[in-house]
């Protein structure tokens, strides 16, 4: 593990201690290149990566000793198998490393190169319906009219699902008409998921919930006690899941995480993990009503054990600027109408 000597550990237990140096041991030396052994008051000049030599039992970092000519003085004791990893302790032959289910992230990779698997079996990638609603949106890319909303949620969603391991179908955009959306369901539920976004609130024109009920859909849940997202939709059609995503662009990316990230996750052949909340101290006291458990653009701020955090100030859950002002969700509980500066809150990343 470390540059320096190898060594019978037993040798210095009178210090310093004056070893014969019988040879040096690259990294990557083979057994024609090494001492045969090392013996009472002999030591190997060693790199880090290199085998241990027969006899040796530890090694000295080269900080502790000092050369001359082929004898080196050490001024350090060390116990026997300090700076050595035997054989087999990471671990051993058969046994697994990586679990069925397992995201094939950078660890993942690392581990599988190590052991010598280029090549892995994987499940494919979820393909993801995202259907956006509503009669005022338009493409990103064309004019827009004083009283039209460009189409966001399709692409923040777009990322959110690449993010999550999933390739996202990107059929466009769906007037709040029956007719238009019945077609825009049809060829959504091709897809391995499907997620909509808009038209599950309360308005005349708020029609997907009609719309999934006259294709036979089963309705898990409709709304969730949270905000943003209340409206949420999770159900299944044509055994598919369908999420209806609320359509105000930060509901729409809170609902993801939430709800819909973990479906992605088992659709992907991975355990859904659970969600993962750091803690941090409130700069200033947060106000709100009680009932729903919010989450709340924040900003979060400072390291280790001082780490703070803001509301980043929003018009609401419209009010998509936000998110390039704010790096997390401050979790408030429902039961929560204030919390004092200072207090410790569980943050979403
Ligand atoms: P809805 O859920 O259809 O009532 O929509 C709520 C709000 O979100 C409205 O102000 C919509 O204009 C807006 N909205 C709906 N869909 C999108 C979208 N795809 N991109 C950006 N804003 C949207
Ligand atoms: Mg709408």
């Amino acid at each position: 593990m470390r540059d320096g000597y190898a060594l019978r550990a037993a040798d210095l237990a009178q210090l310093p201690a004056t070893l014969q140096v019988i040879g040096e041991i690259k990294a990557g030396a083979s057994p024609q290149d090494m001492p045969r052994e090392i013996r009472e008051g002999q030591a190997a000049a060693i790199m880090t990566g290199a085998p241990a030599p027969n006899g040796a039992d530890a090694v000295v970092m080269v900080e502790y000793t000092s050369l001359r000519g082929n004898e080196v003085t050490i001024t350090r004791g060390i116990a026997s198998g300090d700076n050595i990893v035997p054989a087999g302790s990471e671990a051993r032959k058969g046994q697994k490393l990586l679990d069925l289910g397992t995201r094939i992230d950078y660890r993942a990779i690392g581990i599988a190169a190590s052991v010598g698997k280029p090549r892995l079996s994987v499940f494919h990638r979820p393909r993801v319906a995202i259907v956006a609603t509503g009669d005022e949106l338009v493409e990103v890319g064309e004019h827009t009219g004083p009283n039209e909303i460009r189409n966001s949620n399709s692409y923040s969603l777009a990322a959110q699902v690449e993010d999550a391991g999933g390739v996202p179908v990107l059929p466009g955009i769906a007037r709040d008409e029956v007719g238009e959306l019945r077609a825009a369901l049809h060829n959504a539920f091709q897809s391995d998921l499907v997620l909509l976004t808009g038209g599950v609130s309360m308005g005349k024109y708020d029609l997907v919930e009609q719309v999934l009920a006259d294709i036979g859909a089963e309705f898990f849940f409709t709304g969730a006690q949270i905000q943003p997202g209340r409206p949420v939709v999770f159900g299944r059609a044509q055994e598919k899941y369908f999420f209806g995503l609320p359509g105000n662009p930060i509901s729409t990316m809170v609902t993801f995480e939430l709800f819909a990230r973990p479906m992605l996750e088992a659709l992907s052949g991975m355990r859904p993990a659970a969600l993962h909340f750091v803690h941090a101290r409130l700069k200033s006291e947060v106000k709100t009503k009680t009932g729903l458990t919010r989450f709340l653009p924040g900003l979060l701020s400072g390291e280790f054990e001082n780490s703070q955090v803001e509301l980043a100030g929003w018009h609401g859950s419209g009010d998509v600027a936000v998110m390039g002002r704010s790096n997390c969700y401050i979790v408030i509980p429902p039961n929560r109408e204030k919390i004092a500066a200072g207090e410790w809150v569980a943050v979403l990343m």
